[in-house]
Order: structure tokens, then C-alpha cells, then sequence
């Protein structure tokens, strides 16, 4: 009995010394936490630009098209008044990983996946050491890869596979879906007497169709949908979300505030058109307004 007493005594004095060991430890660890809980999580303020074409053809040349010149003015703008040109993986980094952002970050992006991506904006990009996000139409891809192999003389207005290859090789392009076939006029929202169930269907298979095309030219899933001619219908979130991805590219004006840890706020992210004749400079003093 004398003995079971003392190894209890024994016990409790280890116990009580574990205890006192244990304490600054548990201290430690609660500060850490509490130090997590209360750092100011950081947010950014990103202006995302919308182009289209850049053209000499004045046909084209308005709210949708812009002349060469034009863009060289906005990125010699941009160059001279320190912006530095990112692109949605580095929101990524930020959003995801607490990445630092570069000053004055902003986001160029161009729709549709035209020639004039691989003839104005890659020379123009490395001229001014800037990177731009350039969003593609499945459906326009394969056509002109198809129509340009049994008429390679021909000029077409949109990349084919082969130069969109070559815009990811350049590092200086950051390639993303506008879907394979959802660029007519409702673009990708739900039609009229189509049921959730069916546009859900028909939006994720059409989706899913450019992401296994981006897989099979360039080796990877674009993680970012622009919503053709900006349509969004309740219920595509949910299929953006199903097929994996993190952020999405809307046709509403204005700044975004992009908040460290917060990934919703990569969807919808704001865009403000650039027309013809209206410079980036102009555009920028009234978002940073
Ligand atoms: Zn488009």
C-alpha cells in the first residue's frame, strides 16, 4: 500500500512538472494564433482592362477595336506611370497565398482569341516588358485550325491552335476559356424555357470541352472564364465552381477590391471596356476616383 502511494505521489509530481513544462508552450501557440486572427489581411485594388481587336481597319476600328497606335499609347501610359502588368495567377498567389502583389498591378485582357493578339499585342508586350490575359473561343479556335490546314494562304481572324501555342510559349500571355461554343447573342446564360437542369448540363459540358482542348494544345485547365458579351445567369457559378474554376471575368465597370484570403472575390471581377479614342489614362483617373 506504502508503495502504491508513493508511485502515486510519484506520478502527480510529473504530471504536475509536465504541466508547468507544458504552459509557455500552449502560450506560444495561442499567440500565434491570436497574431493570425488579428493581422490586417491585406487588399488590393486592381483595375482589369476589356480590349477586343486591334486593327487598321477602320471598319472595325470603335467601341470594340482599336488601332495599333492606341494600344502602344496605353502600355507606353502604363510603362511611364509605373503599372505593372499582371495576370490572374498572380491574383491567385495573392488571394490563395498572401503573394505580395507589385505596385500599381493591373490587369490587360483581351476577348475572342484574334490574329491581331499574336501581330500587335506580343511585340507590343515585349517592347514594354508587360503580360496580358488573352480569353479564347473554342468553337473559333478549331474552326480556323481546320479551315487554315486546307488553305494555309489564307488569312483568318482568329488564332488557330498552333499560334495559340506559341502566345503561351512567349511566357507573356496567359491564356483563358470564353468557352467553346456560347459566344452567340445570349452568350453563356440560360435560355429562355430551358430548365436549370438542362442549362447546367449543357453550360458544364461546353465548358468542360474547352478545358480538355486547353489539356490536349498547351498541357494545362484554364482556371478563368470570361462571360461572353458579359451574360450571367443564376446557376453558372455553380458549374464554374464544379469544374475547378477560380475566378471569372464579367463586362461590369469598375475598380476591384481583391481581399487576401477571400477567393469569391475572384469571381465577376469588373472590367472597363476601352474604345477607340478613349485613352487608358482617362479610363484609370476615373476608377482610381
Ligand atoms: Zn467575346
Amino acid at each position: 500500500m506504502r508503495n502504491f502511494f508513493s508511485l502515486r505521489k510519484y506520478i502527480c509530481v510529473l504530471a504536475i512538472l509536465a504541466a508547468i513544462l507544458a504552459i509557455p508552450l500552449t502560450q506560444v501557440h495561442a499567440l500565434d494564433d491570436t497574431e493570425a486572427f488579428f493581422r490586417k489581411k491585406k487588399d488590393a485594388h486592381v483595375p482589369i482592362i476589356m480590349y477586343h481587336l486591334v486593327t487598321e481597319n477602320s471598319r472595325y476600328v470603335g467601341k470594340f477595336g482599336i488601332r495599333p497606335s492606341e494600344l502602344k499609347a496605353d502600355l507606353k501610359y502604363l510603362s511611364d506611370n509605373n503599372y505593372n502588368a499582371i495576370v490572374i495567377k498572380d491574383l491567385l498567389d495573392f488571394v490563395e497565398n498572401g503573394k505580395i502583389l507589385p505596385e500599381n498591378p493591373i490587369v490587360l485582357t483581351f476577348d475572342d482569341g484574334n490574329t491581331s493578339d499574336l501581330n500587335f499585342l506580343l511585340p507590343l508586350l515585349d517592347e514594354y516588358n508587360m503580360k496580358a490575359v488573352v480569353s479564347i473561343i473554342g468553337q473559333a479556335a478549331d474552326k480556323n485550325t481546320k479551315e487554315q490546314a486546307e488553305n494555309p494562304t489564307a488569312t483568318y481572324p482568329n488564332l488557330t491552335w498552333s499560334q495559340i501555342t506559341e502566345l503561351h510559349n512567349s511566357g507573356k500571355i496567359e491564356l483563358q476559356s470564353h468557352g467553346y461554343n456560347v459566344h452567340g447573342p445570349t452568350g453563356s446564360g440560360k435560355l429562355k424555357k430551358e430548365s436549370q437542369d438542362t442549362y447546367h448540363q449543357r453550360l458544364k459540358t461546353d465548358l468542360k470541352k474547352l478545358q480538355d482542348l486547353f489539356e490536349k494544345h498547351l498541357g494545362y485547365t484554364p482556371n478563368t472564364f470570361c462571360y461572353p458579351l458579359g451574360i450571367i445567369s443564376k446557376g453558372s457559378q455553380a458549374v464554374l465552381e464544379e469544374l475547378g474554376f477560380k475566378a471569372s471575368l464579367s463586362c461590369e465597370e469598375g475598380m476591384n477590391i481583391i481581399q487576401e484570403g477571400d477567393t469569391k472575390s475572384l469571381f465577376k471581377l469588373k472590367r472597363t471596356n476601352r474604345p477607340s479614342g478613349r485613352s487608358i489614362e482617362t479610363i484609370l483617373n476615373k476608377l482610381h476616383k
